[in-house]
């Protein structure tokens, strides 16, 4: 038992501020709100099903999230990753978590995309939430966390990365409303946090 591990019942559910005043993109859908949460901090602490890793296609760890995931779930974890066989752009692969209080970790790559955003590295970041939510769904996973893939060291604009973001989960639970109790988007930075805060409003719209 550690008293610095975070449960589902300690991340609220996300809440419109009020003040928010973007542009509804979709259609108010209450039961699907209650499925999102916007966490400032740090995805290793979370005990929930699932927590997603912004790997590297090598999946033998490296810096970022993709360290502090590594480093929380101890040496087994790159073990059981070496026989993997590494992950394409896009692609999720789910590994146990060993020491990490979240059940699995779904590791999965996001593209490189340092200024320049290509159709090609929105659609791969499409994928990597995509399928990292259907590998979940594949594993009975019902409660999982997203880190900002790519938005790090692999240079994808935030600004961008959140629409992606957003949209996927947004449609995934819209499509598969049964098999997915909570998606949290685990936030780092206070500027991702800021992000979110104001685009959520769009994907989520309050009724
Ligand atoms: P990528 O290589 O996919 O860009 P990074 O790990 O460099 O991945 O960055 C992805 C995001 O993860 C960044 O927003 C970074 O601030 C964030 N991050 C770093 N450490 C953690 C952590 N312990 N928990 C959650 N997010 C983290």
């Amino acid at each position: 038992y550690r008293t610095d591990y975070i449960s589902l019942d300690q991340v609220p559910v996300w809440k419109h501020s009020g003040t928010a005043s973007a542009k509804p993109l979709y259609k108010a859908n209450d039961e699907l709100n209650q499925k999102i949460s916007l966490f400032r901090g740090d995805i290793t602490k979370l005990e929930i099903d699932a927590v997603a890793n912004a790997a590297n296609k090598t999946l033998l760890g490296g810096g970022g999230v993709d360290g502090a995931i590594h480093r929380g779930a101890g040496p087994l974890l790159r073990k059981e990753c070496s026989t993997l066989g590494g992950c394409e752009t896009g692609e999720a692969k789910i590994t146990g978590a060993y020491g990490l209080p979240a059940k699995y970790v779904i590791h999965t790559v996001g593209p490189i995309a340092p200024g320049t955003v290509g159709e090609t590295e929105r659609r791969a970041l499409r994928d990597c939430y995509y399928n990292c939510l259907r590998t979940a769904t594949e594993n009975q996973l019902r409660t999982v966390a997203f880190p900002c893939i790519s938005t790090g060291v692999y240079g994808y604009p935030p600004e961008q990365a959140v629409e992606v973001a957003l949209k996927t989960v947004r449609e995934y639970l819209e499509d598969n409303p049964a098999q997915m109790d909570r998606v949290i988007f685990c936030v780092f930075l206070k500027s991702d946090e800021d992000l979110y805060k104001s685009r959520l409003p769009a994907y989520f719209p309050q009724a």
